[in-house]
């Protein structure tokens, strides 16, 4: 059977339509921005689109590695868009964003692997959107990581997120171009340069983790001070992409996500359908009005 066909009934996601997904889409296109809800096929996009919520993907839409999971094209990346920072930030103003999340594809090309155009797009949302708080999902920068996440911690946005992804026994084969536990010392320095940053990371399930695994690597970003958790449902975006393992039911992300609270998680946002930026912004301003 295809993966699609196997896919269990409580992964339902709403058809892209209406009105506020056009014009997400168009405004888009006119600021010349790439998102991620697109190039890596998000399920939610119908949902978070129509909601006029994006997640804006900096640095171009090509990326330098290939992840096995991951639907981004690999290849030599363009020139950096020197108009892509204001353009972000006008994305921010039209959508009436409260909270915006950035990424970036890896961009090992680059002598800073990107850092700075990070720090120039916080700088033109706080000038553009001064009340929109801002939550960065960044690359591991390789072995630029202590002066790139000094550069960006030092720009201040309201969360720091790197993604672990998956369980350390399984980076050879999922995510091959990076360490783990080079990952974890990235947020742990984010919180060193300044503990008022929260952290946050995430995991994809279904890849053939299993529990204690899953428990051990909460426990990691817990002694990294990470604050904020999200565990969601890994979906194969094409045939040519690691296969799912298994689903993991709703259930078991409840159990997780008692789990993860338990060890002193913040926020923790665990089901199918969670993705790092899939209600983000609820969820952070639900924390900071409590
Ligand atoms: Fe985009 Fe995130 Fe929503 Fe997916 S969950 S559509 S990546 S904003
Ligand atoms: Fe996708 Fe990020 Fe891996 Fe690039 S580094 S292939 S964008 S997950």
């Amino acid at each position: 059977p295809t993966p699609r066909a196997r896919k269990p009934d409580w992964i339902r996601v709403k058809a892209p339509m209406g009105v506020a997904f056009t014009e997400t889409r168009d405004l888009m296109r006119r600021l010349n921005l790439s998102t991620v809800c697109e190039e890596a096929a998000c399920p939610n996009i119908g949902e978070c689109w129509t909601k006029k919520h994006a997640t804006v993907m900096i640095l171009g839409d090509t990326c330098t590695r290939a992840c096995a999971f991951c639907n981004v094209k690999t290849g030599m990346p363009r020139a950096v868009d020197a108009l892509e920072p204001q353009h972000t930030a006008d994305a921010a103003a039209e959508l009436g964003l409260q909270h915006i999340v950035i990424t970036s594809v890896d961009r090992d090309d680059l002598p800073d692997g990107g850092a700075s155009q990070f720090v120039k797009v916080i700088e033109a949302l706080r000038r553009t959107t001064p009340n929109t708080t801002i939550e960065i999902l960044t690359p591991d920068f390789r072995n630029k990581s202590q002066a790139a996440v000094e550069s960006i911690v030092s720009a201040r946005p309201d969360v720091y997120n790197h993604n672990l992804e998956t369980v350390p026994r399984l980076y050879p084969t999922i995510r091959p171009g990076a360490r783990y536990y080079a990952s974890l010392r990235l947020l742990e320095s984010v919180k060193r340069h300044d503990p008022s940053i929260f952290t946050k990371s995430g995991m994809m399930m279904g890849l053939g983790e299993d529990r204690l695994e899953v428990h051990q690597v909460m426990d990691d970003m817990r002694s990294a001070d990470v604050d904020f958790l999200t565990l969601g449902q890994y979906l194969q975006p094409t045939p040519r992409h690691a296969k799912v393992i298994d689903f993991v039911t709703p259930a078991s992300f409840n159990a997780y996500a008692g789990i993860a609270r338990a060890k002193g998680f913040l926020l923790v946002a665990s089901s199918p359908l969670t993705r790092s930026s899939y209600h983000a912004g609820d969820d952070f301003a639900k924390l900071r009005a409590a």
